[in-house]
């Protein structure tokens, strides 16, 4: 694609990168066709294609974002199927998460549509507070039909309400900064990005993760400082409280690899894993020692699947004979490429494993736009599980905190792929299985 930037917008740092991203791209639209909001809406616009055309007019004319613009980058899911399907590598990651940091920038948004934003960005990162919203939240479900259901902040309001889960699981007890230290002869040193809704919305996964690698011989550091990856803020366009999130997290995890060493830095929250693996891109005018720094913690990055399939994994428990349905967070096949692992692992512990229709589309959740987009994301949940039940499974599997909320209550018990392979290990077992876990010959 031809591009017509000036050589003073071309200084620039951001306006080069996109720049470069623009012109790898040939127009062919194949990228189209795996689009969810494309598949959904019909919209030029709503497809990669249609964006990047937008984006680019936006950049090169130099003038703030209209309306018109916003609305259309505000409806992409940042999903990345299009960079999956994209034949010419077009890196639409970057293009996209630049574009929502000028329209943050040179776009004035409704005050409804500010004030939420103000309210996610200031909450979300901290557990603290987003444990104190959730149990203002529970208090405000009796009175979701309240609601005005035409308005947007009604809708977003309802989208809230809903998803705020009916009981909030208490602190766990490996909770906050330490070393968990290797149940066995020490393999391997790494840290777990602990990190912030997760926390608080289900403890069971950080603690089934330290159970797990410390049960295999890995010593899991929680550093202390590191917290919140900066993803929630990142793809909302607010710059300044990403990159404080990201350079809190390469302090923390720098004083560590320059004390005792690390083999990895562990993720288990694949929307997270995107954005750490991303650091050295975020920091690439950064002055020294930031960009090596952040490079550093990039190359260290890794989702706990792909971990643990590098240093080998056993089950100790007979097969529990359930059919898990594997949902592929879009993060973690389209953001990171790891697909593979997460399947042959869960093979491996025993269980079988089934892979749904439609599996490159989203399933909504998509961090905050959920909370945002909600209309888009309902109709998105619904298909995906429509999807999922048509395999018939026991329960569905995924490597996303955000997903497994947004599944969550569509009759299928959701669970993080690390839970089941604890448990098949000596772990307890996941306690959203219920039923369906009792009667596995595992549980008996
Ligand atoms: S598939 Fe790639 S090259 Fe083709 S239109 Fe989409 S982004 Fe551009
Ligand atoms: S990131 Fe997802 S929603 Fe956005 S343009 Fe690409 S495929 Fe479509």
């Amino acid at each position: 694609m031809q591009t017509n930037f000036t050589a003073e917008q071309l200084r620039d740092p951001g306006i080069a990168a996109s720049n470069q991203v623009l012109r790898t791209c040939v127009h062919c639209g194949f990228c189209t066709a795996t689009c969810p909001t494309f598949v959904l809406l019909g919209d030029e616009l709503d497809s990669p294609r249609g964006r990047i055309y937008l984006i680019k007019d936006m950049l090169e004319s130099g003038r703030p974002a209209t309306e018109d613009v916003a609305r259309h980058v505000d409806r992409c899911l940042s999903c990345l199927s299009c960079m999956t399907t994209c034949p010419s590598g077009v890196h639409y990651m970057h293009l996209v998460d630049h574009a929502r940091a000028v329209i943050e920038k040179t776009y004035v948004r409704p005050w409804h549509d500010r004030f939420l934003r103000s309210v996610l960005a200031a909450v979300l990162p901290h557990p603290g507070r987003m444990r104190a919203a959730l149990a203002a939240a529970r208090l405000g479900r009796p009175f979701v039909g309240l609601l005005p259901a035409g308005s947007v902040p009604g809708k977003r309001l309802r989208a809230m309400l809903a998803l705020a889960p009916a009981r909030l699981p208490g602190r766990s007890t490996l909770d906050g900064a330490r070393v968990h230290k290797a149940e066995v002869t020490r393999r391997a040193r790494v840290a777990l990005l602990d990190g912030c809704a997760q926390r608080v919305l289900d403890p069971a996964i950080n603690d089934a993760t330290i159970r797990l690698l410390t049960r295999l011989g890995v010593e899991v550091v929680v550093a202390r400082g590191a917290g919140c990856c900066g993803a929630l803020t990142h793809h909302m366009g607010r710059h300044d409280p990403a990159m404080a999130s990201a350079r809190a997290n390469i302090d923390a995890w720098t004083r560590e690899t320059e004390g005792e060493g690390l083999d990895g830095i562990i993720v288990n929250t694949s929307g997270c894993g995107t954005t750490v693996k991303d650091y050295g891109f975020m920091f690439r005018s950064e002055p020294s020692p930031w960009r090596e720094r952040a490079e550093r913690v990039s190359a260290l990055a890794v989702d706990i699947s792909e971990f643990l399939s590098r240093i080998g994994y056993q089950p100790t428990r007979e097969p529990p004979g359930l059919t898990v349905a594997y949902h592929s967070a879009c993060s973690l096949q389209h953001g990171q490429r790891v697909t593979t692992e997460p399947k042959a692992l869960l093979r491996k512990a025993g269980f079988r494993v089934v892979e749904p229709a439609e599996g490159h589309l989203c399933c909504g959740s998509a961090g905050t736009y959920n909370l945002l987009q909600p209309e888009i994301a309902t109709r998105l949940r619904a298909r995906k599980l429509e999807n999922i039940r048509a395999t018939k499974p026991d329960l569905i599997a995924a490597g996303n905190i955000g997903c497994l909320t947004q599944l969550a209550g569509g009759g299928v018990p959701a669970v993080h792929t690390v839970q089941l392979l604890d448990w098949m290990t000596g772990g307890p077992e996941p306690a959203a299985l219920g039923a369906v876990a009792t009667s596995s010959p595992a549980a008996r």
